[in-house]
C-alpha cells in the first residue's frame, strides 16, 4: 500500500474537565505515533480573542462577530507538542491561564462557534490518524471515529489533579475555588444545546478515580490496540 492509500485511524476521547484527557491522550498518541489533537486548545483560542477584544463571552452576538476577524492555526514543534497560532500570534501559553478556562467554557456553548471550529478538527482527521481529545468528538466532531472512548473521574479527583498541576506551573490555586469552578463549567458544558457533554452511544466508558496516570494509560492503549488490531 502507498503512503496515500494508508488508512488513517481515529481515536476520539470525550469526557469533563480534568479527567486526565490531554495527558493521557498525548502519551498514547506518542506511542502509537497518531497525532494528537487537543480541541480544548481551539476553543481556549477563541476564549482568548474574547478576553483580548473586553468581549462578554456570554454575549453569543458580539462572540459570533469576532469569528470573521479570526484566523487559528494549530501547528507541531519538534517536541510534538500542539502550537496554537491566533492571527499569526503564538498563544500556546496565553491560553492556559486559568480565566481562560471560562471563556473557553462560554464561547463553546455559542452554536456559531462550535460550526466555525468544526471544520479545522475533521480535516486533521482527514489527514492523519488522530487522538482527538474533547467534549463531543465522538458524537459531533467524528461520529465515525474507530475508537470512541468517554473517560471521567469523580469531581473531587479532577480538582485535586488540576490543583497538583497548577502547583507544578507555579500558578497555585484553592483546592475549594478549582472545584467549585470544575462543576460549574461541568454544569456548562453538559447542559448547552449545542453539542452537550454526554458520551457516544457507541463509546466505552472508563472511570480513571483513583487510578494512576500509567493505569489509565494502559487501559486506554489496550483498548485502542484491540479495537484497531494494532
Ligand atoms: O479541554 P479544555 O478544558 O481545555 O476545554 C476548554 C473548554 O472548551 C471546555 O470547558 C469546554 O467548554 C470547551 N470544549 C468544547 N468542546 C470540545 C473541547 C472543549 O466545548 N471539543
Amino acid at each position: 500500500m502507498s503512503q496515500q492509500e494508508e488508512k488513517n485511524y481515529s481515536v476520539a476521547i470525550d469526557g469533563p474537565s480534568g479527567a486526565g484527557k490531554s495527558t493521557i491522550a498525548r502519551s498514547v498518541a506518542k506511542e502509537l505515533n497518531f497525532v494528537y489533537v487537543d480541541t480544548g486548545a481551539i476553543y481556549r483560542t477563541v476564549g482568548c480573542q474574547a478576553r483580548r477584544k473586553g468581549v462578554d463571552p456570554t454575549d453569543a452576538v458580539a462572540v459570533a462577530a469576532l469569528l470573521p476577524g479570526l484566523e487559528i492555526t494549530m501547528a507541531y514543534g519538534e517536541d510534538d507538542l500542539q502550537r496554537m497560532y491566533l492571527n499569526g500570534g503564538d498563544v500556546t501559553d496565553e491560553i492556559r491561564l486559568p480565566e481562560i478556562s471560562m471563556y473557553a467554557s462560554h464561547v463553546s456553548a455559542i452554536p456559531a462557534v462550535r460550526a466555525f471550529l468544526l471544520e479545522m478538527q475533521r480535516d486533521m482527521a482527514r489527514k492523519h490518524s488522530v487522538i482527538m481529545d474533547g467534549r463531543d468528538i465522538g458524537t459531533v466532531v467524528l461520529p465515525d471515529a474507530d475508537v470512541k472512548i468517554f473517560l471521567t473521574a469523580s469531581p473531587e479527583d479532577r480538582a485535586r489533579r488540576r490543583y497538583e498541576e497548577l502547583i507544578g506551573r507555579g500558578t497555585p490555586k484553592d483546592y475549594d475555588e478549582l472545584l467549585r469552578e470544575i462543576e460549574e463549567r461541568d454544569y456548562n458544558d453538559s447542559h448547552r444545546a449545542a453539542a452537550p457533554l454526554r458520551p457516544a452511544e457507541d463509546a466505552i466508558l472508563l472511570d480513571t478515580s483513583g487510578n494512576t496516570f500509567q493505569q489509565s494509560r494502559q487501559q486506554i492503549l489496550d483498548i485502542i490496540r484491540g479495537r484497531l488490531g494494532l
